[in-house]
């Protein structure tokens, strides 16, 4: 067992989640990286964690499916023997549209992966850091969104619902965990510069809408890490079952 403390960051090969990689990296731990298709975006994300120190491993999973999360946990027990905090970052939108518009089994995806995919994640994460198993305590973080507090109207629905769940998970999970020493949060960003947008169909979304935030612009997928560090710190040694929003004033 090293001396590093050892993250998984489900999603990180590209985005927010190879943000938070990194900048785990940074800040000391060694890094497992899941992503569930694009080899080199997670090869380079591994590349940039390797340059800042950090022992990573890459793993092509899809944390959807219980099958692909123990495909993760299990990578990291073998590579790392320890575990200190889990980031539940993987998440979809869909095709933005109208909920009556929408594919019923795109709708199940998105429901698969942000919400069954976030509960089976956090439910390995706990298993592991349980004081009560045999663990050394740590911590949880879930991606929620701003889409929480809007809705997402003509958009997706059905994404604002699935973020919904992840606060009553971070809540329900933070009081269940106080005890067993991991503590639970979620950070909740706002409108991100990431290729999500491109990915729901909608490529301008960042250049039409940046303005309107009342900050002035988009936020970047560091700003998000920044926080999720933040919350995993000493700093925040008191804080847990919080929603910390990312989201320029949204
Ligand atoms: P992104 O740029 O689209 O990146 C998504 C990442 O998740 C990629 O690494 C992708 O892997 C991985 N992934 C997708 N499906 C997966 C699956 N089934 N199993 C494992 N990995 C999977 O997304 P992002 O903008 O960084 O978003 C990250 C999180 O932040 C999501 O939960 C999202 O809902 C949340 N969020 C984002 C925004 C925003 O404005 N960007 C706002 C609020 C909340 P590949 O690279 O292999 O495709």
């Amino acid at each position: 067992m090293g001396d590093r403390p050892v993250i998984i960051v489900t999603g990180a090969g590209r985005g927010i989640g190879a943000a938070i990689a990194i900048k785990a990296a940074e800040a000391g731990y060694d890094v497992v990286i899941n992503y569930a298709g694009n080899a080199e975006a997670a090869k380079q994300t591994s590349a940039t964690c390797e340059a800042a120190g950090a022992k990573a491993i890459t793993v092509q999973a899809d944390v959807a499916k219980q099958e692909g999360v123990e495909t993760v946990f299990k990578a990291s027990d073998e590579a790392f023997g320890r575990l200190d905090a889990v980031v539940t970052n993987a998440g979809i939108t869909g095709v933005s549209s109208k909920l009556v518009d929408a594919d019923p089994e795109m709708i199940e995806r998105v429901i698969d992966l942000n919400v069954t995919g976030a509960l089976l994640t956090a439910r390995e994460g706990a298993a592991r850091m349980m004081t009560s198993r045999g663990g050394k305590g740590g911590n949880i973080v879930n991606l929620s969104s701003a889409s929480v507090w809007i809705g997402s109207p003509n958009d997706f629905v059905w994404y604002a619902t699935s973020k919904g769940s992840i606060d009553v998970l971070t809540l329900g999970l933070s009081r269940e965990l106080a005890g067993e020493g991991i503590r639970v949060n979620a950070v909740a960003p706002g409108l991100i510069d990431t290729e999500i947008h491109a990915s729901a169909g909608i490529p301008d979304r960042i250049a039409r809408l940046g303005s309107s935030v009342p900050i002035g612009r988009a936020g970047t997928a560091e700003e998000v890490a920044d926080a999720v560090l933040y919350l995993m710190s000493e700093q925040a040694s008191y804080v847990t079952g919080t929603v910390l929003k990312v989201a320029g004033g949204r």
